[in-house]
């Protein structure tokens, strides 16, 4: 059997590097609870991403809930949403009390922001947008919006890891930002993620959030869940950190090599803001129509080429929120979830396989137009 190409590979430190990591913690026995590995992996991320708090968490969706109800918006408020996103993020906004408000989205896949005011009523409390594919949302505009209507900016920055917006760390946009480290994405802690936040009065009530409340042995301040990461994960992060930016430099070559391969001429490639610094975080491909787009995603798999429909179906048209939510005038967003197609990228990916995935894509847009 052929070899499996999937759209994502994790990547993995030096088996011997975590092993070495993770030995103290059979001396020490403190597998969780705020540990020395989390604490430093706290540390290490504030100055790696620039910002000024980081909270870890057990995982990004958990970050996006909690940093939602850390905001305490009243139940039943309305939140500005895109439906372009992994389904996480609308969860997260439904499972809050919150109601999901759906916007268009641009051609660089991110919320677009000239029809958010539009859709501001009495009840809006919220902005949720998602930096799609590692894709900077126009954060400038989007602050405006947020300020002239008191409104609360929650970025899901899952795709954003190390991203910079004219050099500034993109967690440092809106009021809170989350990060998912889940295997699959850029950098990882095998499950995992966090809360950006520039206040310190934010950061303890997510502390008080993701630990039942406890602040010490005898006092239990307020109501919380547990979302903490553990040793293993933390230690998997300081890892991977030291590696993320050899990796990301990877990932642009392959990239590189993806632009030179395909024929542009039949679809159109991801390009990336002059003021950001990209991490290359997914390679996503629009093609002319769908019928195009499953095409290429068959032919592919029919060669043991995994890519992947991200983001198909859009949220709101996912079974569970259909029928809840309006989820009109979402042309855009509609028609590239029928269209694209992420292609395989990952640091360790060989560039005869991405020669032989473009080699396929070109084959089936050209045959069939
Ligand atoms: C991965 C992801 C999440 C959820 O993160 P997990 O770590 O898998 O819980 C949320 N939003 C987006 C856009 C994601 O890609």
């Amino acid at each position: 059997m052929e070899k499996k190409i999937y759209v994502t590979q994790s990547s993995m430190p030096p088996f011997e590097e975590y092993v070495e990591m993770i030995k103290p913690l059979w001396e020490n026995r403190w597998l969780t609870n705020m540990g020395e590995y989390h604490k430093e992996l706290e540390k290490e991320l504030k100055k790696y991403l620039d910002v000024q708090e980081v909270s870890l968490m057990m995982n990004g969706h958990m970050a996006l809930e909690l940093a939602l109800q850390v905001l305490d918006l009243p139940k039943g408020g309305e939140v500005i949403t895109t439906p372009f996103t992994f389904i996480s993020t609308t969860h997260a906004i439904v499972r809050n009390g919150l109601k999901p408000i759906f916007c268009d989205v641009k051609d660089d896949f991110t919320i677009d922001e000239s029809k958010i005011e539009e859709l501001i009523t009495e009840n809006t409390v919220a902005i949720v947008p998602v930096h799609v594919y590692g894709n900077i949302c126009n954060v400038e505009e989007i602050d405006k919006i947020a300020y002239k209507y008191n409104l609360k900016v929650v970025y899901d920055a899952a795709h954003a890891f190390g991203e910079k917006y004219k050099g500034e760390g993109i967690g440092n946009f809106g009021d809170i930002s989350i990060y998912s480290f889940h295997a699959t994405k850029v950098y990882h802690t095998i499950e995992g993620g966090c809360v950006c936040t520039s206040s310190h009065d934010i950061y303890e009530k997510l502390y008080n959030l993701k630990n039942f409340g406890i602040r010490n042995e005898e006092l239990v301040v307020s109501v919380g869940a547990n979302a903490k990461m553990n040793e293993f994960q933390a230690a998997m992060g300081i890892c991977n950190l030291r590696y993320i930016n050899n990796n990301i430099s990877l990932r642009k070559q392959i990239v590189k090599r993806y632009w030179e391969k395909l024929n542009k001429q039949y679809m159109r490639l991801n390009c990336y803001d002059d003021n950001l610094e990209p991490n290359y975080a997914y390679f996503p491909v629009v093609f002319e129509n769908k019928i195009k787009r499953d095409k290429v995603y068959q032919a592919l798999r029919d060669e043991n080429i995994f890519a992947r429909k991200y983001f198909y179906p859009i949220t709101a048209d996912a079974a569970c929120f259909r029928n809840k939510y309006k989820n009109d005038l979402l042309e855009k967003a509609r028609k590239f979830s029928d269209c694209i197609l992420v292609l395989p990228l990952y640091s360790e990916l060989k560039f005869e396989d991405v020669d032989r995935i473009a080699f396929i894509v070109n084959r089936v847009v050209e045959e069939i137009d």
